[in-house]
C-alpha cells in the first residue's frame, strides 16, 4: 500500500480506537509549530486526539506494531520543531486530556492531565493562594505536558527553579504501548532510578507524559520590579554580577541588549533614557515588607554605573517584557532565535559575539533573556520570505551553538533539541555520554519511532 491508500488504512485503524471525529487528516496546522517562521513543517498520514490515558495506550501500541513513527503534540509553541511530524506517521495531539483529575489547595498540590493549559495551571493555584512558578511565555496555549516535555523555564526560573522543580510524579505511556506511574502525589522518592526526571525534558523521545503530579507553593504577598538601564553590555553585565554577588536573592533576573531594547523601547512604559543600551530587570518578591526592603537594596545595587534606575508597576512590566519577542519580529516580519546558556561571568561576551555573529552573516542581531540564569535568546532579524536569509540564520545558529560550547555553556536552556538542532548533541556532550543518550532511548524505546529524528 502506499499514498492515499497507507493514509486511509492507518486512518480507519485509528478511528476504530478512538471514534471516527477524532483522527483525521493532517491539516497544515498539524504539521507545523512556533518554527513556522523559519519554515520548518512536516508531513504526516493522520493526526489523532485521544481522550484518555487508555486510548493515548492503545494508539500507541498499534503504532508500535506497525511501526508507524509517532510525533507527540502539545500546544505547539515549541521554538525546536519538536511537534513537527518530519518523519510523517502519526501526529498524537494531547488536547483532549484536559482533565484537572484533583485539586488540594491546602495540600499544595494538583493532578492534571498532559492536555492542560499552563495558564490554566497558573489560574487554579492564584485563585487559591497558591503560586505554580513556572512562567513559560506562551502559557495561554502551550500544555502542561509540553512544558514537561520540554522542562520549560521562564524569568522567573531564576528563583523558583524550572518546570521539573514542580513535578512530583508523571503518568506516561512507553512503548509498545504501556501504562506507567512514577512518583507521586509525594515530595520525596529516592526508591529508584529518578524516571521522572528522565522523562522531563525528553522532548516526547522515551514516553507520552499523560498526567503530572504537580506542587505549588503560597503565593509571596508582593512582588516589586526594578529595572537598571546601561551604557553598554559590559556596566550591564557588571550590575548583574554585583546584584547576584550582593546576596540579594530577585524572583527573576532578566536583560535586553542594545538591538533589543531599540526594537522594544518605543513601547516600554516607564521610557528609555538617551543612551540607554542595556536593560536589566529584577523582581523582589516575598511578604510586602520584605519584597520592598529587597527592592530598595536592588535599587541601590543596580543603580551604581546606571544611567537610570526605575521601579515600575509589575503588571505593565511584564506584559510588555512578553512582548519583546513580538517588537523584534515586526522589525522584517519573522526572527530566528536560539536559546543558548553560558555561565553568568561570559555572558558579556555572549550577548557581544551574538551580534559579531549576525555581522558575519550579514543579519541583524540582538539578544535578552534570563540573565540570571545565563540564558541568551539569541536572535537574528529575518524576513521569514527570504530562503537566502534563513540560510544565513541557519549557518549563523551553528556558529551560535559551537560559542555556548566553547564558553562553557550548553546548546540549548529551554527550547530543546528537537529537529533544529539535531546532531548537536554529540559537540556537547562526549561519546559516552551520547551513547548512553541512544542506550537509554533504546530501552524506552527500542523500534525509536517515539518522536523518530528529535533530540538524539
Ligand atoms: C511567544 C513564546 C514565548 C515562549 N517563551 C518561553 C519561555 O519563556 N520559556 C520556555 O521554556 N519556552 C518558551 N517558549 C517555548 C514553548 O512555549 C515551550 O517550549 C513549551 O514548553 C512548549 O509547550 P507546548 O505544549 O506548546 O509543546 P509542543 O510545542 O507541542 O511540543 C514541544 C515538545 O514536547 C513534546 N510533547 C508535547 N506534549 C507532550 C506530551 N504530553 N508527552 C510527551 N511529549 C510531549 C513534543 O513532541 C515536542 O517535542 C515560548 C514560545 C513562544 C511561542
Amino acid at each position: 500500500m502506499a499514498g492515499a491508500a497507507a493514509e486511509a488504512a492507518v486512518l480507519g485503524e485509528l478511528r476504530r480506537i478512538v471514534g471516527d471525529e477524532h483522527a483525521v487528516e493532517p491539516a497544515p496546522e498539524h504539521l507545523r509549530d512556533a518554527t513556522e517562521t523559519r519554515g520548518i513543517e512536516g508531513r504526516a498520514d493522520a493526526v489523532v486526539f485521544p481522550g484518555s490515558a487508555g486510548e493515548v495506550a492503545a494508539v500507541v501500541a498499534w503504532c508500535y506494531e506497525q511501526n508507524v513513527a509517532i510525533t507527540p503534540r502539545g500546544g505547539a509553541t515549541g521554538f525546536a520543531g519538536g511537534a513537527v511530524p518530519t518523519e510523517g506517521g502519526v501526529v498524537l495531539a494531547l488536547e483532549r486530556l484536559d482533565r484537572v483529575r484533583s485539586f488540594e489547595p491546602l495540600l499544595w498540590r494538583a493532578e492534571v492531565e498532559a492536555g492542560v493549559r499552563t495558564e490554566h495551571v497558573h489560574r487554579l493555584a492564584r485563585e487559591s493562594g497558591l503560586l505554580f512558578p513556572p512562567d513559560p511565555g506562551a502559557a495561554e496555549q502551550s500544555q502542561i505536558g509540553g512544558n514537561i516535555a520540554t522542562n520549560a523555564g521562564g524569568p522567573h526560573a531564576f528563583k523558583y527553579g524550572v518546570t521539573g522543580r514542580w513535578v512530583t510524579g508523571l503518568e506516561a505511556v512507553v512503548p509498545p504501548g504501556e501504562l506507567i506511574s512514577v512518583g507521586g502525589p509525594i515530595r520525596k522518592d529516592v526508591a529508584g532510578y529518578d524516571l521522572r526526571s528522565l522523562l522531563i525534558g525528553s522532548e516526547g523521545t522515551l514516553g507520552i507524559v499523560t498526567a503530572a503530579w504537580l506542587r505549588f507553593v503560597p503565593a509571596p504577598e508582593a512582588a516589586f520590579p526594578v529595572v537598571g538601564l546601561y551604557p553598554d553590555v559590559r556596566a550591564g553585565c557588571a550590575a548583574l554580577e554585583r546584584v547576584v554577588g550582593s546576596g540579594l536573592v530577585p524572583a527573576a533576573l532578566e536583560y535586553l541588549d542594545g538591538g533589543a531594547l531599540a526594537a522594544a523601547g518605543p513601547s516600554y512604559p516607564g521610557g528609555t533614557p538617551a543612551g540607554a543600551a542595556f536593560m536589566v530587570i529584577a523582581e523582589a518578591d516575598g511578604t510586602a515588607e520584605e519584597a520592598g526592603r529587597i527592592r530598595d537594596e536592588l535599587l541601590d545595587v543596580l543603580g551604581q554605573d546606571a544611567i537610570a534606575v526605575q521601579a515600575p508597576e509589575p503588571v505593565e512590566l511584564w506584559r510588555w517584557r512578553e512582548g519583546v519577542a513580538f517588537a523584534v519580529i515586526s522589525l522584517r516580519g519573522g526572527k530566528s532565535g536560539e536559546d543558548v546558556v553560558v555561565p553568568l561571568d561570559r555572558l558579556a561576551e555572549a550577548v557581544e559575539e551574538t551580534v559579531e555573529i549576525g555581522r558575519r552573516h550579514g543579519l541583524e542581531a540582538c539578544s535578552w533573556g534570563h540573565a540570571g540564569d545565563g540564558n541568551v535568546h539569541a536572535n537574528f532579524v529575518v524576513d521569514p520570505r527570504d530562503e537566502a536569509e534563513l540560510d544565513r540564520a541557519r549557518g549563523g545558529a551553528e556558529e551560535l551553538f559551537a560559542m555556548a560550547i566553547r564558553l562553557g555553556g550548553s546548546i540549548s536552556g529551554e527550547h530543546g533539541i528537537g529537529w533544529t538542532k539535531r546532531g548537536w548533541l554529540e559537540h556537547q556532550w562526549g561519546p559516552r555520554a551520547v551513547e548512553l543518550h541512544r542506550e537509554l532511548k533504546r530501552a524506552f524505546d527500542p523500534k525509536g519511532l517515539l518522536n523518530l529524528g528529535k533530540k538524539v
